[in-house]
């Protein structure tokens, strides 16, 4: 169709578990580049995989911002192959970043520049009634100007709808907050919050900071970590369809700024506060990204780097 022939397929630059991801550029324009992803619909996957795509395209064409992966177009090709045509990211993510402890060096004004750019695409999200509900250091890709842009929503969906149960198989394990654990199917824009939480403990530590191998190994390791959830730290708790009921004598109480403080302290005081709001158990007293990007520790020292010079790969 016409969409289609205005790209042209290049080399392909990477393949993940549900799409191959090509260079391109406008027929019209050699010069241009663009990143062209090809979702795999013929495979054992295929009704879910189609859905989420659909929805992928949905929510991405409506959302115009700096600090999220811009969609420039969708077309299908043979055998209903969905393609989006994205902006081309080619400095790799944040993943890449943080595992290369050998090559690249950062501290806690590199660290505020990336959080700040991933509060400020989290709140244009939520604002506009959108969940990414799959924030993780290897969807926040980087730009050749140094900015961090949050990709891959095909997870997204909107949540305008309160009433509307959802269901709780989303958020790669490690980033995925309590109330998902436990199995809640009416959850808000702070599942997203606890994520970017995590990522900001994990852009301080260079290692991911709660790495469970199963689900109830990752409530383990949050009860252990963060604290027990409890009727009294978390009213209402016991009633989600998932809640494990923990011993009482084995009750681990919700940890205090010491403790943030003895792993987080490179990010100062007012980065730990930060910190455990984000991370706060009971999803209702966790902060919102308004209140995340309202926070003092941006104001405070040091300043974010600016983004042209922050560390890049190779
Ligand atoms: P994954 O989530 O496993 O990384 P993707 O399907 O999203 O899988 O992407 C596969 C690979 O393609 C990525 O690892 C990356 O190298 C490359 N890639 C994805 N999106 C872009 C983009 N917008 N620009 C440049 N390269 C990209």
């Amino acid at each position: 169709d016409e969409t289609k022939q205005r790209y042209v397929k290049d080399k392909k630059l990477g393949e993940g578990t549900y799409a191959i991801v090509y260079l391109g550029h406008l027929r019209a324009d050699p010069s241009s580049l663009l990143a062209i992803k090809k979702i795999k619909v013929n495979t054992e996957y295929r009704d879910g995989l189609s859905m989420d795509a659909i929805r992928e395209v949905k929510y991405l064409q409506e959302l115009s911002h700096p600090n999220i992966i811009a969609l420039h177009a969708v077309f299908s090709s043979k055998n209903q192959n969905l393609n989006l045509v994205l902006e081309y990211l080619p400095l790799g993510d944040l993943e890449m970043l943080i595992k290369d402890s050998e090559g690249i060096r950062y501290g806690t004004a590199e660290v505020k520049a990336w959080m700040g750019m991933l509060g400020r695409a989290v709140w244009f999200c939520h604002e506009n009634f959108v969940l990414h509900r799959d924030i993780k250091p290897n969807n926040l890709l980087i730009a050749a100007d140094g900015e961090v842009k949050l990709a891959d929503f095909g997870l997204a969906r909107s949540f305008s709808d309160p009433y509307r149960p959802m269901t709780y198989q989303v958020i790669t394990r490690w980033y995925r907050p309590p109330e998902l654990l436990f199995g809640a199917r009416f959850y808000s824009g702070a599942v997203d919050v606890w994520s970017m939480g995590t990522v900001f403990a994990e852009l301080i530590l260079r290692s991911p900071f709660l790495a469970g191998n199963t689900d109830v190994h990752q409530l383990e390791l949050i009860c252990n970590t963060i604290g027990t959830p409890t009727e009294e730290n978390w009213p209402g708790v016991s009633k989600l369809e998932g809640f494990l009921k923990y011993d009482k004598a084995a009750t681990i109480p919700v940890r205090g700024r010491e403790f943030y403080l003895s792993r987080f302290g490179t990010a100062g005081p007012v980065g730990v506060d930060l910190l455990m709001s984000m991370l706060a158990l009971d999803p209702r007293k966790r902060c919102t990204a308004r209140q995340v990007l309202e926070h003092k520790w941006w104001s405070s020292d040091p300043r974010p780097t600016a983004k042209e010079d922050l560390p890049k790969k190779g």
